[in-house]
């Protein structure tokens, strides 16, 4: 499932894991994904950016209204301060913890920016069914062999749906676990009829699809990325995430400080950490039910549960922040989760499907007309 992402086990590690689910692992892919880290192109100047104001008339101006009043370029100015006649280092203010229940506050009140009916189910198709041990996904976790999938999800509304996330091809996907060709089909069938798409963050198996020639030219006028996203496909790529500036001009591109409503119920939480341009997405359906796309903040439900993140190697080589990852973590676990907030983790397999079996995720995609 993650080449571009996930560190594997060797498969002689793998023993009993759920029926149905598992397979072979190739090997290499941590090699692979280390030759990944590290590719940065130099570029031309980055496209121009523009508001995407056709398909929600608030998403516009909300993607012009800060919502801290300080810039956070200026929280990290640094650098240095003529004082005295002499130059010293200027001090550099400690960044808040932005993940306080006033930001939930905030993302509740948000749901509503955009006048609307609110969605009526939130479904998921996994292009990738694989397994792997839980300890490579939770720091200090036991070596419990745990499902894993390549979900893509759908926000479904009476009229029309918002995708979060493309996952990635078979070819993408490599030869780990087993690649369902209907669903990615579905997936491609999905992207393309959506008003609009968004991706948690930059990496091949959540954006890969979007980005392939035949696909990308349909589905990059509606899809919505972030400064951060675009810069990193632009000038930071891996092989199966990566930009060019023409195409990259295709793409609506949004830059915001903290939270972004893109539809009625549903709300951006700007959250780097994974990489820089990771962000979470809030959902709130018409019945009343809240949901948290988190990606991969964690990539098992125990790395909340628990509040630890990924293993410390595994952190470095995926390029992590872990001062804000940490901030998250505890934020999902203390806050958003006694809110009664479901947390829908992007790889957790049992997890999606316990949310499934609680009626608070829908298995499958629903592309029909309205
Ligand atoms: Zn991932
Ligand atoms: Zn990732």
């Amino acid at each position: 499932m993650m080449s571009d992402d996930r560190v594997r086990s060797a498969p002689d590690a793998l023993t009993g894991v759920d029926a149905g689910h598992r397979l072979s692992l190739p090997p290499g892919s941590a090699n692979r994904r280390r030759a990944d880290a590290a590719r940065v192109s130099t570029h031309h100047s980055p496209p121009t950016s523009m508001a995407p104001s056709s398909l929600f008339p608030a998403l516009a101006l909300a993607a012009m209204v800060p919502l801290s009043p300080v810039p956070r370029s200026l929280h990290r100015a640094g650098g240095v301060s003529h004082e005295a006649g002499r130059y010293v280092p200027s001090r550099v203010a400690p960044e808040p913890n932005p993940f306080t229940d006033v930001l939930l506050r905030s993302v509740r009140g948000l749901a509503r920016a955009v006048p609307g009916e609110l969605p009526i189910s939130v479904g998921y198709l996994s292009v990738q069914d694989d397994s792997s041990l839980e300890s490579d996904a939770v720091d200090s976790a036991p070596r419990t062999k745990v499902y894993q999938v390549t979900p893509v999800f759908q926000i479904r509304f009476h009229q029309g749906w918002v995708m979060v996330d493309g996952a990635y091809s078979q070819k993408e996907a490599g030869t780990g676990g087993k690649f369902f060709p209907d669903r990615f089909d579905q997936v491609v069938t999905a992207l393309r009829g959506a008003r609009l798409v968004v991706i948690t963050h930059e990496h091949g198996d959540h954006v890969g699809t979007i980005l392939l020639p035949d696909v990308v030219r349909d589905v990059a006028p509606h899809t919505l990325l972030t400064k951060q996203q675009e810069q990193t496909l632009l000038f930071k790529p891996r092989p199966s995430a990566k930009l060019d500036a023409a195409t990259a001009r295709r793409f609506l591109v949004v830059d915001y400080e903290r939270l972004l409503p893109i539809a009625p119920g549903v709300v951006l939480i700007r959250s780097p950490g994974h990489t820089p341009g990771s962000q979470m997405v809030y959902v709130k359906l018409a019945s009343g039910r809240e949901i948290i796309l988190v990606g991969d903040v964690v990539w098992h439900m125990a790395g909340i549960e628990l509040q630890r993140q990924k293993p410390d190697s595994t952190s470095q080589q995926m390029r992590e922040d872990r001062a804000p990852l940490e901030q998250e973590v505890t934020w999902l676990k203390r806050i958003v989760q006694p809110a009664g907030i479901a947390i829908a983790v992007s790889h957790d397999g049992t997890e999606l499907q316990n949310l499934a079996s609680q009626g608070v995720l829908t298995a499958g995609l629903d592309t029909s007309a309205p």
